[in-house]
């Protein structure tokens, strides 16, 4: 195993890094800092994210620079502001023994006037996200004409988040920019297509499988059905009790639901999307950074670049549609040398999505059971009985007061005051948990569901509220045909309207007060939608749209099917409303 020392750098970096704790070099550390610091120009760094690439760039770049000339050297350009400010408080660690460089931080939703102030002092290092920094560049408020080293860390992020003319474009605006670094955790095409235009035969270093996941994450998931999530969530939280975690939700209004609703029921839990101002972000992340707050759910924009040490699992509430994405979830995790777990929760419809990330992965992901009631409290029981053994109780008068607790337990045996303890800390979940229903999703409960209990299906009912109401027969009966169960919606909305399908279904979810499971296929044209519905959801569907009116025009929702051809015209019927 190499060292730093043999890596060439500079003795106050490594004096430096050594107070880190860093004993030696990551893979893409060994792999990237010989190459940058022998003058090589370009360089394009293939490796995850917590693989240590910050270290990777920061000190060549450290090690590079002037220190004795005052003007802007060198730009680094991340994807959000939690990453920008964590590159420059590691850049400034490692510069702690290096006198005269100076590093500033320019991302949005923060004063631009301090930003401008900071620049003006001389700095030779700036981390910045794109988009403030061209506001910056517009305002001529930024001085990049003597750029020599430009650094595009998570390159792919910046794109999947469409910031790809925005790269272009500081790209063009640094016209002495002699080398750029790009870092990246995968390769997609259009990364390609940026290295072959701005850079001249890049040396390529990959660490690891791109696109593989970390190996140090255990991949577990579960399978439910659609209406048991919430409950799955729950049970996953509450079977691991020393949680610190992010759940990762498709739209925001899913995660401030579940956010709010776990927070009721006693859960340390807040939310993180793109409703929120930048004054509330950071009073999140702040929490949960300083572990104030032991689960964070978000949603995958809100949650980019995320870097925060320690997290013990992801949860993935809904599967993302995209590989990549479920990457780069699961990387939250798992980071510098430490075992993470990324657990998914599956429903029936999900499973071939499953799988295909499952081989793209090209790891072994492990199918678990969702723990029994009865598992929760076992686990939680140890776990608290853990606790009470290594508390410390070296501090403190306790010795004062053990004669009085003597004299009070003096009838009560050993074996009484645990149970005693056990009961005040357990009554919460053994009474929640003693009739709690296996949440598995098991052969059998696909023939039996049709079954179930009313006093079954009243629990679903109220445990499921804000899931959609329904029966796991929708889960197989399902189907782009629309039988079995399904009505086919009409409605007179359709993309002229400025609609995506994503906006569309949020737009008919947000206006029924539905939840998504209820819809099937969506059938968008320029002018009309079609919209398969669960039956029993149809009528609210369109007791909430039709009528109303949309800019200004006046909505016509009725059910397609219910004769007349695929319902154009159609007014609903007067018993449906
Ligand atoms: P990064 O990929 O730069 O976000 O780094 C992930 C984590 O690994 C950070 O917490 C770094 O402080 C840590 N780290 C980076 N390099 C090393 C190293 N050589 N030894 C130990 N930890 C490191």
């Amino acid at each position: 195993m190499t060292t730093f020392e043999a890596l060439g750098i500079d003795a106050r970096l490594i004096q430096a890094t050594n107070e880190l704790g860093y004993v030696n070099p990551t893979a893409i550390q060994e792999q990237a800092i010989p190459v940058l610091l022998s003058g090589t120009k370009d360089f394009i760094g293939l490796a995850q994210t917590g693989t240590g690439k910050t270290a990777a760039f920061g000190l060549p770049l450290l090690h590079i620079i002037d220190a004795a000339a005052k003007y802007p050297q060198a730009l680094v350009v991340c994807p959000t502001r939690e990453l920008c400010m964590q590159i420059v408080k590691e850049i400034e660690l490692f510069k702690k023994y290096m006198t005269g460089v100076s590093v500033v931080a320019v991302y949005g939703g923060a004063s631009i006037g301090l930003q401008i102030r900071d620049l003006k002092r001389g700095v030779q290092i700036i981390v910045a996200t794109p988009g403030r920094l061209i506001d910056l560049i517009e305002r001529k408020a930024i001085n990049l004409e003597q750029i020599k080293y430009v650094v595009l860390d998570e390159a792919d992020e910046m794109l999947n988040m469409g910031f790809q003319d925005d790269i272009e474009f500081i790209l063009k605006n640094t016209p002495s920019r002699e080398s750029t670094w790009l870092f990246s955790a995968t390769m997609p095409a259009e990364i390609r297509k940026v290295s072959k235009k701005y850079m001249k035969d890049p040396k390529e270093v990959t660490v690891g499988k791109v696109n593989t996941a970390n190996k140090s994450i255990d991949h577990q998931y579960y399978v439910t059905t659609a209406q048991h999530r919430y409950e799955t969530l729950k049970r996953i939280i509450d079977f691991n009790p020393g949680i610190y975690g992010i759940i990762f939700t498709r739209t925001k209004l899913d995660a401030q639901e579940i956010s709010e609703r776990l927070t009721r029921e006693g859960y340390d839990i807040d939310a993180l999307h793109g409703d929120l101002t930048q004054q509330q972000r950071d009073r999140v992340m702040g929490q949960f950074r300083d572990k104030s707050l032991q689960l964070l759910i978000a949603t995958d924009v809100a949650a980019r670049g995320i870097d925060v040490v320690g997290i013990t699992h992801v949860i993935n509430y809904e599967l993302p549609d995209d590989v990549e994405i479920y990457t780069h979830r699961s990387g939250r995790t798992g980071r510098a040398g430490n075992l993470g777990i990324c657990i998914s929760i599956v429903h029936a419809k999900e499973m071939y999505k499953f799988k295909q990330i499952e081989r793209i992965n090209n790891s072994q992901f492990n199918k678990l059971d969702i723990p029994s009631g009865k598992d929760v409290c076992r686990k939680q029981f140890f776990s608290f009985m853990d606790k009470l053994l290594s508390a410390d109780i070296s501090h403190g008068d306790y010795e004062t007061y053990v004669p009085m607790l003597a004299e009070k337990f003096a009838e009560v045996t050993k074996e009484d005051v645990l149970k005693r303890v056990a009961a005040m800390e357990f009554d919460r979940f053994l009474k929640y948990y003693e009739n709690a229903e296996d949440l598995n999703l098991r052969e059998r409960s696909k023939r039996d569901v049709n079954d179930r209990s009313d006093a079954g299906r009243r629990r679903d009912d109220r445990n499921d509220r804000s899931e959609g109401r329904g029966d796991s027969r929708k889960e197989y009966s399902r189907g782009s045909s629309g039988s079995g169960g399904f009505s086919r919606l009409f409605v007179n909305l359709g993309t002229k309207d400025g609609f995506f399908k994503a906006s569309f279904l949020q737009y008919i979810l947000d206006m029924s007060d539905l939840k998504k499971e209820v819809l099937g296929k969506i059938d968008m044209k320029d002018m009309t939608s079609w919209i398969e519905i669960d039956k029993g959801a149809a009528q609210q569907m369109i007791r909430s749209l039709d009528g109303k009116s949309y800019k200004g025009r006046r909505i016509r929702m009725n059910d397609a099917d219910s004769g007349g051809p695929a319902g154009f015209n159609k007014k609903p019927r007067r018993g449906e409303e």
